[in-house]
């Protein structure tokens, strides 16, 4: 049989590393006499994996010490809200990029605290563009600027950093730590784990310290980044487990060489498989190639009746979670850090296959 892939967007594949080692770890955590999972977050053993994950998280991005790195619950969702909560510090207004399906949840979401100006919309293009940026329109009166680097459903993906005289804020739940970015061009990073840090329960929060401590009023005390920083991510208890397990995709990819590494295995496999795709009059990405995203890739089948069959084959060859967000339709690859470049080569060559049977 051959070796399992798995391609899906989020809950996705973890190192198997990683996997082998926490199952090991399970039932009794190094000298804690008991489970990670069992274990009080605020005795040495757990507080010790919380402060080497930071670290690590810290190495790895070189997040500047003017940045506070808080372990959150609520998802890449409940940023949507306390971005515009914590951020807006006495304005009524806040720039936002629309991309595709996360940046329309993030500005459905602000809408309900500030207006919001659109810097820029995708939706003309059906999200498989960006317009030029010296095009957008960005009100200077503005809070913040909010976009979306990597949009995981359309595969689009920045190949660049707005400016403008605000804080930055970005949702990078789907690209972070698959390739360098300056955090200082960022007042706010954020990104649920379950793409390419972990499992589904934290998220990670990375935000400049002078944009703590201005959270509008009568908001829940867990939405205030100053509440979150004051008490080490520990007011309430933590996502242990999830902490935890992101502790350890941290060591493995400081293990892999860090960022700069696979990067360079990142563009490789993307790379590659857009290569197959467009090499081929079979499968299609329509995603102008410059903004085309490392981590996901969307294709379709010019015939689209063999939908179904491509994803049956494709499951019973090992290569699993293809089928396309119902939103878009088709396929899609999702190759985070996790996906060894073996895989990609093993759904480009099942696509080569299955192209020359039914194409
Ligand atoms: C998956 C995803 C989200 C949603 O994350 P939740 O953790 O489910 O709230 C938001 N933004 C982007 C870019 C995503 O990929």
């Amino acid at each position: 049989m051959n070796e399992i892939y798995n391609f899906s967007a989020g809950p996705a594949a973890l190192p198997k590393q990683v996997l082998d080692q926490i199952q090991a770890e399970l039932v009794e955590y190094g000298n804690a006499k008991a489970s990670i999972m069992e274990i009080s977050h605020r005795g040495v053993d757990f507080m010790q994996v919380a402060d080497k994950a930071k670290q690590d998280l810290r190495e790895l991005m070189n997040i500047p010490n003017n940045y506070q790195v808080l372990f959150l619950q609520g998802g890449a969702s409940a940023q949507f809200s306390m971005v515009p909560i914590n951020l807006l510090r006495g304005k009524t207004k806040a720039n936002y990029v629309n991309t595709g399906h996360w940046s329309i949840k993030a500005i459905a979401e602000a809408q309900r605290y500030c207006q919001v100006n659109i810097c820029t919309d995708s939706t003309v293009n059906q999200f498989t563009n960006i317009e030029d940026f010296s095009q957008w329109n960005i009100d200077e009166s503005c809070a913040y600027l909010h976009y979306t680097p990597n949009e995981t459903i359309a595969g689009l993906e920045f190949d660049f950093i707005p400016t403008a005289d605000m804080p930055i804020v970005a949702d990078m739940s789907s690209m972070i730590l698959s390739r360098e970015v300056d955090v200082s061009k960022f007042g706010v990073i954020y990104a649920g784990a379950q793409k390419n840090i972990g499992i589904a329960g934290v998220t990670i929060v990375i935000v400049r310290e002078d944009l703590i401590g201005h959270a509008l009023a009568k908001q829940p005390i867990l939405f205030d980044y100053s509440t979150q920083a004051k008490y080490d991510s520990m007011f309430n208890t933590p996502t242990t487990f999830a902490w935890h397990t992101a502790g350890r995709v941290f060591e493995w990819l400081k293990a892999q060489g860090g960022i700069q590494a696979i990067a360079k295995i990142n563009e490789r496999k993307a790379h590659k498989l857009y290569q197959a795709i467009d090499d081929s009059d079979f499968y299609s990405n329509a995603v102008n190639p410059k903004y085309r995203s490392w981590m996901n890739v969307p294709f379709s089948l010019a015939d689209s009746s063999l939908d179904a069959l491509f994803l049956e084959k494709s499951y019973n060859a090992n290569l699993l979670a293809l089928k396309g967000h119902k939103s878009v339709g088709g396929m899609r690859a999702s190759i985070y850090n996790a996906m060894p470049e073996s895989g990609v080569d093993a759904l480009i060559e099942f696509m080569a296959d299955f192209e020359k049977h039914y194409g």
